[in-house]
């Protein structure tokens, strides 16, 4: 599959099967996204990258991807694990199913997903990934 953002300056291009996406809406994907980050998870290498791209670690284990010219975003990944890309940069990954939600009982109100998959409460997450806490408040420094 190959995929862009929205000024065309970041080409990715993924080999093999996309797999599953993930939505996640814990404190830092709201604030990053909007409202809900979605990705699905590609092994490193089978990721080709062009172009510039910003990075941004909002915690300790993880980084932010975004095109510095238009401001879109590229990739969720922790450190030496697969790119988790945002869908929206392929256009082949419109049909891709979506696994479950995490941080499920943190979501605002204007996102509700439909359908069966599995939804992960934050306290469930953060209890099967010890490392993470995602209520990062800047606010409150
Ligand atoms: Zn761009
Ligand atoms: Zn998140």
């Amino acid at each position: 599959m190959r995929g862009h953002c929205l000024c065309g300056a970041v080409q990715i291009t993924v080999t093999g099967s996309p797999g599953e996406v993930s939505a996640c809406h814990c404190d830092m994907c709201r604030r990053w996204t909007g409202a809900a980050q979605w990705g699905f998870e590609v092994p490193a290498d089978a990721v080709t990258v062009r172009g510039d791209v910003g990075r941004y670690r909002a915690s300790s284990f993880a980084e932010r991807a975004f095109c510095p010219t238009c401001g879109t975003h590229l990739w969720l990944r922790d450190d030496d694990g697969p790119y988790e890309f945002v869908p929206g940069l392929f256009d082949g990954a419109r049909d891709l199913p979506l696994a479950r939600e995490v941080y499920a009982d943190r979501a605002f109100a204007c996102v509700p997903l439909a359908g069966e998959h599995p939804r992960v409460s934050r306290e469930a997450y953060e209890r099967d990934h010890p490392h993470v806490n995602m209520e990062v408040r800047h606010d409150q420094v």
